[in-house]
């Protein structure tokens, strides 16, 4: 097999969510395998690269955008979600308000970035910290169908369950935009 076969890809995937709910720490998780009680919420917007040999052929490159400091605002600026293919819309399943949050941060995503053709950037929704609290299924099935997100998963980033499911849907169905 030759190496001209083998396709790269890099996807920008922005993090969204409000203060607290475990934006770092899934990313922390997902990209270095590690889990701490405490992160410094820096200033301004974190990157971090997590590559994945899809099959074969593909090797994908995450680019995850992590905000830190902002989310108070509960809003972005167009230069963060510019070119953005995927987001991940984290709430905390412990705090109500940050589910009640969802919307607003699925709003702010959809009113600042389109893919080429005009439709909404698939997003997945992360009900996180499921060590903690368990949510109810149909009513996050309805509200996933009602609101436009792709899916959902209880995630924990303590305990390490159901990032790497969440990201693996939410690339199928950026590829499937591809
Ligand atoms: P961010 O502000 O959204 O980036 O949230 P952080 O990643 O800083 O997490 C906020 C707090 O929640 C930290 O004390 C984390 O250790 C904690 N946390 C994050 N994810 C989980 C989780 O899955 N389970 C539990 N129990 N705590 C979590
Ligand atoms: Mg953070």
């Amino acid at each position: 097999q030759s190496v001209s076969n083998c396709r790269e890809l890099l996807f920008k995937v922005l993090v969204i969510g409000d203060l607290g709910v475990g934006k770092t720490s899934i990313i922390k998780r997902y990209v270095h395998h590690i889990f701490s009680q405490h992160y410094r919420a820096t200033i301004g917007v974190d990157f971090a690269l997590k590559v994945l040999q899809w099959d074969r052929d593909t090797v994908i490159r995450l680019q995850l955008w992590d905000i830190a400091g902002q989310e108070r605002y509960g809003n972005m600026t167009r230069v963060y979600y510019r070119e953005a293919v995927g987001a991940l819309v984290v709430f905390d399943s412990t705090r109500a308000s940050t589910f009640d949050a969802v919307l607003k941060w699925k709003d702010d995503l959809d009113s600042k970035v389109t893919l080429n053709h005009g439709r909404p950037v698939p997003a997945v929704l992360l009900a996180n910290k499921a060590d903690q609290a368990a949510c109810t299924q149909t009513r996050l099935d309805a509200f996933c169908r009602d609101n436009g997100f792709v899916g959902w998963f209880q995630t924990s980033a303590k305990e390490n369950s159901n990032i790497e499911e969440a990201a693996h849907c939410l690339v199928e169905h950026i590829l499937s935009n591809e």
